[in-house]
C-alpha cells in the first residue's frame, strides 16, 4: 500500500522524478496549503524499494508492504 499524506505533502514532485518505476504521477489535486499532491497511479508497479520514501523531505509517504493472503485450504481425505 502506497499512500501521501496529503497535510504534510509540499509538492516537491521528487517522488515522482526519483520512482524507477513510474509510479507516480503528476495531477491536480491541491491540499489545504496549496500544493499539488501527486497521484499513486500505478500502486500495482510498485516494488517496495523504498526510493521515494527515503527522498521524500517531508516523511509524506506512507508504504506498508502487504502480506499476500494465504487461503486456509482444509484438505479432506
Ligand atoms: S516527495 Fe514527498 S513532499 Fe515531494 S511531492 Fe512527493 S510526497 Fe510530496
Ligand atoms: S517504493 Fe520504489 S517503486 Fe514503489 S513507489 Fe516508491 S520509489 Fe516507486
Amino acid at each position: 500500500m502506497i499512500r501521501i499524506n496529503d497535510n504534510l505533502c509540499k509538492g516537491c514532485n521528487i517522488c515522482i522524478e526519483f520512482c524507477p518505476l513510474n509510479v507516480f504521477e503528476f495531477s491536480d489535486k491541491m491540499n489545504r496549503k496549496g500544493y499539488y499532491i501527486p497521484d499513486v497511479a500505478r500502486e500495482e508497479d510498485c516494488n517496495y524499494c523504498s526510493i521515494c520514501d527515503l527522498l521524500c523531505p517531508e516523511f509524506a509517504i506512507i508504504l506498508i508492504k502487504e502480506k499476500k493472503k494465504e487461503k486456509n485450504v482444509i484438505k479432506r481425505k
